[in-house]
């Protein structure tokens, strides 16, 4: 295994760490206050779009797409250690327009788009001059699960019918928004992996309802979380990307890749919060000393240290699977990487928020909102569970035939 970085993904790493420094961590202030004042709680701050327009100038833009002719072609490894450096801001994956769930839909529409879906909708999106969002999950059904999705594509002559109820539809408030990536069943009697599709709709097309915008541990993201309702919302068959019944195998290639984007971001969750330990304890006097200088307060960042690189290294483990072996050769690394990036984050967050006292769980830094991203990131995407089950499975395998 070489995990050594090649020199064009050396020399982004430096300018992406120094464009950080310079122009993203000093916006985040501007960033809260700019949203706070906003008459909508969605509308983009005037200073994200200055950042991003920087940040294209730069060159630093659509680095997560490996595909050659529509994106940087960096390889997972390459593109590792910069997912991490943009982990560190809460805005930094959108600065760099390498932020979920556009990320995804990017990446499904350059695989799988035909011309004309990527010209309408990969193209604005690559530019990003439109955002999209990807409805699968349901309120009725445990779509942790997504053999249960019930939402109905129906064909009705040259359209396809759409009907039934999202929810957590990430990124559908944000008033960009153009693209809806839609999961749901066009075959119910199919075998059960053939049974979904997957329909691009405009985000205006008539019937579609968004009843609330769900919080996360309270807050309102700024992109949003719609509960949505279809009712005869019909679009061009044109719109299915892929054929009928494709629906799973697209899923599969949506979130590969996405799951590990999700792990190099939690990378820098973790390396923001215990910076951000290792400052607040070196300062904060109490009971004669600084609370760096407590054993406990030590062993807390001795071992956010430790896990952070074992973290890491089991990131780019599997990016180097990933690039050299394929996607399915790596998905044991995947399923773990899932749940061990958000554990591990979670974790140092923690510990970051009690070493902060009252402050950590103010608004005065990041941790509070981190706290609540690495827990909810548990949920989202997969839950724990289901990639726990995924490894579990492999391991057992291995032993099954020989005690049959
Ligand atoms: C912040 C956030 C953003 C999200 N964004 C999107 C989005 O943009 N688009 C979208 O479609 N969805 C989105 N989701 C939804 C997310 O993908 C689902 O919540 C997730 O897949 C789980 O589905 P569920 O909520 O129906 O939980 P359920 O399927 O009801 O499962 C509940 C719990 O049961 C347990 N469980 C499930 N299976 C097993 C098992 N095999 N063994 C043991 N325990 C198990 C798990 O602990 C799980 O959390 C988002 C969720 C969150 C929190």
């Amino acid at each position: 295994m070489d995990f050594g970085l090649s020199p064009k993904a050396d020399e982004l790493r430096s300018r992406m760490a120094a464009f950080m420094a310079e122009y993203v961590l000093p916006a985040e202030d501007v960033y809260d206050r700019q949203l706070a004042e906003a008459a909508d709680p969605h509308e983009l701050p005037s200073v994200m779009r200055e950042l991003k327009e920087k940040a294209r100038a730069e060159g630093l833009w659509n680095l997560f797409l490996a595909h050659g002719t529509w994106g940087a072609g960096l390889t997972n490894l390459e593109y590792a250690p910069l997912a991490e450096l943009a982990g560190r801001s809460i805005i930094g994956p959108e600065v760099f327009n390498c932020s979920a769930p556009d990320t995804g839909n990017m990446e499904l529409l350059a695989l799988f788009g035909t011309p004309g879906q990527q010209d309408r909708w990969l193209r604005p999106l690559l530019a990003a001059e439109i955002r999209s969002c990807f409805a699968m999950t349901e309120p009725e059904v445990a779509s942790s699960d997504a053999r249960n999705i019930r939402t109905r594509i129906t064909r009705d002559g040259d359209e396809y019918v759409v009907d039934g109820h999202k929810w957590y539809t990430s990124g559908i408030l944000d008033p960009d928004c153009r693209l809806i990536v839609l999961m749901g069943v066009t075959d119910a009697d199919a075998p059960a992996y053939r049974r979904q599709s997957m329909l691009l709709i405009p985000r205006d097309t008539p019937g579609i309802t968004v009843l609330r915008d769900l919080p996360m541990f309270g807050y309102t993201d700024r992109c949003g979380h719609g509960d949505v309702l279809f009712e005869n919302v019909r679009v061009p068959v044109s719109s299915m990307l892929g054929g009928e019944g494709d629906g799973f195998a697209l899923a599969q290639g949506r979130l590969g890749p996405g799951r590990m984007h999700y792990a190099m971001r939690a990378v820098g969750f973790a390396e923001r919060a215990l910076e951000l330990m290792c400052r607040r304890t070196l300062t904060r006097t109490a009971f004669g000393g600084p609370l760096a200088e407590r054993g406990v307060v030590r062993e807390w960042i001795a071992r956010s240290r430790i896990e952070i690189e074992q973290l890491r290294l089991l990131v780019l483990k599997s990016a180097w699977l990933m690039d050299t072996r394929g996607n399915a050769a790596a998905r044991t690394e995947v399923a773990a990487i899932k749940v061990a990036a958000l554990e591990v984050a979670h974790r140092v967050v923690d510990r970051a928020v009690q070493a902060h006292g009252a402050a950590g769980v103010s608004d005065d830094t990041v941790l509070a909102r981190l706290y609540a991203i690495t827990r909810a990131l548990r949920i989202a995407d997969g839950p724990d569970e289901v990639h726990l089950r995924t490894v579990a499975r492999r391991e057992l395998a291995k032993y099954q035939e020989e005690s049959a």
